[in-house]
């Protein structure tokens, strides 16, 4: 847990170099009790530009801290960034420098890290970092960063609560089955897991799945069309099945009795001892949970706010804005399975099913610029990406654009003569042999983003506001948020942006994708620096197939 200081741990004094100014806030040593308590260690990320402008003294601001410890008790660590702007240092929020050093400082890493803070620097810095972002808004933060956080607290208080709930909420179940003997942590044979969108959905299921995986002799997974190529890439599954479901599908064919009989013979015949339905959250689990029955499933998990009488054994319910690999794996937790100690929940990809990414991309340390998306509302307007990739060009940058053979017009009008056009020449798995080696991606909320994510490579996203960004933003890696969070299609979940113009994409600055990458850390025809480069990302990849435990 790190925390900034001035107005989320104590009142906003400007340049205080007086502790008897230290005014802890309201309820943040009842807080940060609770966090010490559960055993979260906790270290401060501070902007204090104050030392570089002379307003205060080094031994001032010591006394300042040893103010904020008598009040609001120890901290593992102080990460502190004397500069202001015009220094160009590594350090000061929005830049990741102090997160990355105070997760260094208690012996982890920034991915395994929550930041709590009240302005867009400190939820910029903690994505930059690649770990989770809180803001707790203060009455003069301002509104659109606000929109823009991924996580907001009405208070330190409620930030801590949901910060436990959270960690609770992966923890496995001792007991879940009503009814089941045999008690807790024993095996169980075959599990059917279900995740039946498209690719980027299927990715985000699979550290839930390699929970399931972890406890199950066996587990296969049903998807449809759009997802069985996502479905190949995930370690843990035994078995992929594909089967369209009309009650998922955005463009739906229509319930044929024939094709619903025959799914059910299908599953009766996987025999599964139990299954567990992954759903988004407008997405009903109950019409597939009833054919379960009818297959004769005896035990049944899923999300569903919708009343399920006895289609569901267990019904779990899950808040708006946890991340989607989080809400997942907290469907697992509910039925008994969790990842083993040494298998984080970060996106990860099978390692045998990823190839090497054609010779002609170079070495490792390009940008990865993929323009298009399935949910047109969710990519930018084709004129905007034409201008990011020349201007990626210009500053020096190695540009490959990427996209399906639908896209090839698009891709090659946005590669141009300056960038590397691969419009229509890799399947899933052959973009994820690109993505691996890519120093970064820019891409909007599109399935890459989730590969990106899964080797740890940076992303530029560029982000609708239609889903919450909490929810579907890349997870656990270093990332820039670009677009207006506070344009009108917010929450619409609009496959087509009901906006004229799309301003939400259309006002996106190229300089300020430019940027975005300088503050990721990705240097011009270089690989990132930091822990977050294409070698760690190679790492990253699994080095067995689907069935390594
Ligand atoms: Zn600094």
């Amino acid at each position: 847990m790190l925390l900034d200081r001035d107005g989320t741990l104590v009142e906003d004094v400007p340049y205080n170099g007086d502790p008897e100014k230290v005014r802890p806030l309201p309820g943040v040593r009842a807080g940060l009790d609770r966090l010490r308590a559960a055993g979260l260690r906790l270290g401060v990320v501070s902007n204090q530009s104050g030392l570089a402008r002379g307003f205060f003294t080094d031994a001032q601001m010591r006394a300042v801290q040893a103010r904020v410890e008598a009040l609001l008790g120890p901290f593992d660590t102080w990460r502190v960034c004397p500069h202001e702007d015009a220094d160009g240092c590594g350090c000061r929020k929005p830049l990741p420098g102090l997160v990355h050093a105070a997760a260094a400082d208690v012996g982890t890493v920034a991915g395994r890290c929550v930041v709590v803070g009240d302005i867009g620097r400190d939820v910029a810095a903690a994505l930059a970092a690649g770990a989770a972002g809180v803001l707790v808004p203060t009455p003069v933060t301002r509104p659109e960063e606000v929109a823009a956080a991924p996580w907001v607290a009405a208070d330190f208080p409620a930030a801590v609560a949901e910060i436990l709930r959270r960690q609770t909420a992966v923890v496995p179940a001792t007991d879940p089955w009503p009814g089941r003997r045999g008690g807790s942590g024993s095996r169980v044979g075959t599990v059917l897991v279900v995740r039946s969108d498209s690719a980027g959905d299927v990715l985000v299921t699979g550290p839930a799945i390699r929970a399931v995986a972890h406890t199950a002799d066996r587990v296969v997974l049903l998807c449809g069309p759009r997802g069985r190529a996502a479905a190949n890439l995930l370690p843990g599954v035994d078995e992929v099945i594909t089967h369209a479901l009309p009650w998922i599908d955005p463009t739906p064919d229509p319930v044929d009795a024939a094709d619903m009989h025959a799914l059910t013979a299908r599953l009766a015949a996987l025999d599964v001892d139990e299954a567990l339905i992954f759903t988004s959250f407008h997405q009903s689990p109950l019409p597939l949970a009833l054919l379960l029955r009818m297959a004769g499933v005896a035990r049944i998990a899923a999300i569903s706010d919708d009343y399920p009488g006895s289609l569901l054994d267990i019904r779990h319910r899950v808040p708006t804005g946890v991340p989607e690999p989080e809400r997942a794996l907290s469907l697992a937790a509910a039925a008994g399975h969790g990842l083993p100690p040494h298998d984080q929940p970060t996106l990860r990809l099978r390692g045998d099913a990823v190839p090497s990414p054609p010779a002609q991309l170079g070495p490792p340390g390009y940008v990865v610029l993929h323009p298009g998306s399935s949910v047109p509302s969710r990519a930018c307007p084709p004129e905007v990406a034409v201008r990011i990739a020349r201007a990626l060009v210009d500053a020096g940058h190695r540009v490959v654009v990427t996209g399906t053979p639908d896209e090839r017009d698009l891709t090659a009008a946005v590669a141009g003569s300056g960038a590397l056009d691969l419009g229509g020449r890799t399947g899933l798995g052959e973009l994820a042999g690109v993505v691996a080696h890519a120093g970064a991606v820019v891409v909007g909320n599109t399935g890459p983003a989730h590969l990106a994510a899964a080797f740890g490579v940076p992303v530029v996203s560029l982000f609708a506001p239609t889903v919450p960004f909490g929810q579907w933003g890349p997870y656990r890696v270093p990332t820039v948020r670009l677009g207006d969070a506070t344009a009108p299609c917010r929450d619409t979940r609009a496959a087509t942006c009901p906006v004229p113009g799309h301003p939400c994409l259309a006002d996106i600055d190229p300089a300020d994708v430019v940027a975005a990458l300088r503050l990721l850390g990705v240097h011009q025809d270089a690989a990132p620096t930091g822990t977050t480069g294409a070698d760690a990302a190679g790492a990253a990849v699994t080095a067995t197939g689907g069935s390594a435990r």
